[in-house]
């Protein structure tokens, strides 16, 4: 591992000039996937700036959301009360993710922003345009059974890893975030962007830009909602596939639907095309399989992961089957 210094402001302004005057400046909280990175030199910044001391872990109501401090740790949020009562979808997704010792240490905001877990990505013998732009992309001609089938470029067809981050698209979400220029609100859909000619950023945030909290509106998906993945081993893996589905019943009729899937595009993949086909329908199995066939419009395989094909849609299908009968 490089060499690197440290710092660990109590003032938020503080934390946020040491990155924005530093290129080479990173914030770190639980570290789970920076530290990781810098271990295997996938990333060498020059100046972590902790940001463990910043009053960034509340979990509260304001006005009609709930919001969840950027350092509220994933195991807090997924035991919360209000969280548990008001957002069960989110709950499943963050207990979907990793395992109960990495959701001690990973904070809300770092969960959002871990990194791709391609496996070339990791390898810093081979080519990736996201670690080292211009050096070409592993994966496209090489073991691509993880990846994308949504939303890839010619440059990079990784995916996404975060769990959280698909029920969080669902939901509405959206980012405070604080920086250089000041305050602003992102709606969660815009904060991963796709990967066309510039794989190496991840997300919309700007240099210096901390995330402070996410807000997560108020909403029916209190009872039938289901975040199902599927992984190659019951407990912590990164998921093949996964689907969440939060339905408002009115009876055995679809009022209202949120859908998304994860690990299938460079950013998590909201379904709001098959959310809208889905109202006024009847919530049985035929009607599943319609919105399935409307969600996997414009998907495209590799060599190695035409299985995607196949899986994403019965995956939605069997995660609104389980919450149309929760
Ligand atoms: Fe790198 Fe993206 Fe290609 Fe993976 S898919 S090797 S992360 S450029």
């Amino acid at each position: 591992m490089n060499q690197f210094n440290y710092i660990r402001p109590s003032k938020q302004q503080a934390a946020i000039d040491a990155v924005a005057k530093d290129g080479n400046a990173k914030f770190i909280a639980g570290g789970t996937n920076l530290v990781d990175l810098m271990k295997r030199g996938v990333m060498a910044p020059q100046k972590l700036v902790d940001i463990n001391r910043l009053p960034l872990t509340k979990i509260e109501r304001q006005g009609n959301a709930l919001r969840i401090g950027a350092l509220a740790l994933n195991s807090t949020v997924a035991d919360d009360r209000q969280v548990r009562e008001r957002q069960p979808l989110l709950v499943q997704a963050i207990n979907a993710g990793a395992s109960a010792q990495l959701r001690n240490m990973a904070t809300t905001g770092g969960n959002m922003l871990q990194r791709t877990r391609c496996p070339y990505f990791y390898d810093t013998a081979m080519p990736c345009n996201k670690r080292e732009p211009g050096t070409g992309c592993g994966a496209l001609e090489g073991i691509n059974r993880m990846h994308a089938i949504f939303g890839f470029s010619d440059k990079c067809i990784a995916v996404h890893p975060s769990d959280m981050s698909v029920a969080l698209v669902a939901l509405d979400a959206t980012v405070l975030v604080s920086g250089p220029k000041g305050d602003r609100r992102i709606p969660f859909t815009d904060l991963h962007r796709l990967p066309g000619d510039a794989p190496e950023k991840d997300t919309t945030l700007e240099p210096g830009e901390l995330i402070t909290a996410v807000d997560v509106p108020d909403g029916p998906f209190t009872k039938h909602v289901s975040y199902y993945k599927v992984r190659e081993r019951a407990s912590y893996a990164f998921a093949l596939v996964s689907a969440a589905a939060a339905l408002d019943l009115d009876g055995t009729t679809i009022k209202s639907a949120r859908l998304a899937f994860g690990s299938v595009a460079h950013k998590p993949w909201r379904l709001t095309a098959a959310e809208q086909m889905l109202v006024g329908k009847p919530a049985t199995e035929e009607t599943f399989r319609q919105a399935a066939a409307v969600a996997m419009q414009g998907a495209k395989a590799f060599k190695h992961n035409e299985y995607k094909l196949k899986l994403a849609p019965n995956t939605l299908i069997q995660a609104l089957k389980t919450a149309a009968a929760a």
